[in-house]
């Protein structure tokens, strides 16, 4: 049941003590890169400055501008002899980041996923395919290691390529998959396309969905459709990739790995941390990093600590589903926005399809809100009068959660064009 139960049970009081211990000794190596360095000298911080994991508060906030500014190795702590691998973010938000590792990072950074989906239930006897892009993406390479490291076989498929991925899963009797949640919605509308059933002609078990933020709803969609349990997978390149957080079996919140980073959510706004189990942005310390150490990383995702423990007996604490990135929200005629929030009501709606696109306009100062909703095969071909009935009742239902009338259109399924990698979920024509 656990990969390394020692560290997965740990006495909370034990597992502080280790996480001062790493903090000092992260202090130690980050202050040899040119960014902390300056940054210590500045501020006077030194290792001895930290007495209790209180006083992390003392350290500034490391952000994506400050990795972007030191470009590309500014973060650098170790000399250059010492790396052994490159990655990148995506770039969703801008100009992508690097990080760097030694071969003890990636050593840790392996055994961090293998012990995530051993604990969701992947095993040897497994057969893997891997659906997400291989190369400066952590998703490929990343669950690549951690699950060879389990011994299970591996099918390093890469993204896209829908047809032939059902070959592969059909060929080979895939029983687990790492796929991005919005592809995987997409994959079954191909499944459709080929009139198979992938409850019935495949034998995929297991499934780890990440890299993008989802809801409850869209994942018990993914479930049904495909009838396999969906674990939710979180990570981020600047803390490796995958492996950070990650559902156990209860499904409910994703335990973060806390033997390897310090965790704290603040308010996005005032950076003062908020209170036990209240929502706010997540901020990351690398305790066991070498290559590329980070303080506190504003990650800009926004999610709370769920408080209780959990029935499987992890220690680790969860955090809740991620809402979205603070910088996702949409502001129209004053109302926030998450497009999750949107997501979450479409997705309760029978006859809603897999896909969907918000598209902001302005038209004379005056803000509007589009939704494109691809809506299921059957009722396309219908009849009209049930296709109004849907619209009307997507207007309802978006109107009483975001308080704001939307227009929407209808269309026919997989009409809206959907890449490999993380779905665009908001088009903003809006110019200032
Ligand atoms: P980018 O930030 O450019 O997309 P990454 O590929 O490093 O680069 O992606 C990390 C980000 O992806 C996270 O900060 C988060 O916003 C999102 N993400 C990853 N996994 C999940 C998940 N399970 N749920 C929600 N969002 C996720
Ligand atoms: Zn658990």
């Amino acid at each position: 049941m656990y990969w390394e139960k020692d560290v997965e049970t740990i006495d909370r009081k034990k597992l502080e003590e280790f996480q001062l211990v790493g903090l000092k000794n992260t202090l130690v190596k980050a202050g040899k890169s040119y960014y902390y360095d300056k940054i210590f000298k500045e501020k006077k911080i030194n290792a001895d400055s930290v007495k209790s994991l209180h006083d992390i508060q003392k350290i500034p906030f490391t952000t994506k501008d400050d990795l972007r500014e030191n470009w590309p190795y500014g973060f650098i702590a170790v000399s250059k002899d010492e790396l052994v691998r490159m990655h990148s973010s995506s770039g969703t938000t801008g100009r992508a980041t690097v990080v760097f590792h030694t071969a003890a990072d990636i050593a840790a950074w392996t055994d961090l996923l293998a012990r995530s989906v051993y604990m969701a239930g992947l095993r040897k006897s497994d057969v893997f395919q891997n659906m997400m892009t291989y190369g400066l993406f952590t998703g490929g390479l990343g669950f690549h290691y951690a699950v060879e490291k389990i011994g299970a076989l591996v099918i390093p498929a890469g993204a896209g390529n829908s047809k032939r991925q059902i070959q592969l899963m059909m060929d080979f009797a895939t029983t687990a998959v790492h796929v991005i949640p919005s592809y995987a919605l997409h994959l079954s509308t191909v499944f459709s396309d080929l009139h198979l059933d992938p409850r019935k002609d495949t034998k995929v078990r297991i499934a780890f969905v990440g890299a993008e933020p989802h809801t409850e709803k869209m994942r018990r969609k993914i479930e049904e459709i495909y009838g396999y349990k969906a674990f939710n997978s979180y990570g981020l390149s600047e803390m490796n990739g995958p492996g950070v957080a990650f559902e156990c079996p209860c499904q409910d919140g994703m335990h973060i790995w806390e033997d390897n980073f310090l965790v704290e959510i603040i308010n996005p706004r005032t950076l003062a941390p908020v209170a036990d189990g209240e929502e706010g942005e997540l901020v990351l310390t690398t305790l066991k990093r070498e290559g590329m150490p980070l303080l506190r990383y504003r990650t800009k995702d926004l999610t709370r600590i769920i408080p209780e423990p959990c029935s499987c007996g992890r220690t680790h604490r969860r955090i809740e589903r991620i809402k979205g990135r603070t910088d996702d929200m949409l502001i129209l005629k004053g109302v926030n926005i998450f497009p999750m929030q949107i997501e979450k009501k479409l997705m309760e709606i029978p006859g809603v399809g897999t896909n969907f696109l918000i598209i902001l306009e302005r038209k004379e100062f005056n803000d509007s809100m589009m939704v494109k909703v691809e809506v299921n095969r059957e009722l396309f071909s219908g009849e009209l009068k049930q296709l109004e009935a849907l619209r009307r009742k997507i207007v309802e239902e978006l109107k009483s959660e975001i308080l704001i009338t939307p227009q929407i259109d209808l269309v026919e399924p997989d009409s809206i064009p959907k890449g490999e990698g993380k779905a665009v979920r908001v088009i903003d024509n809006r110019k200032d």
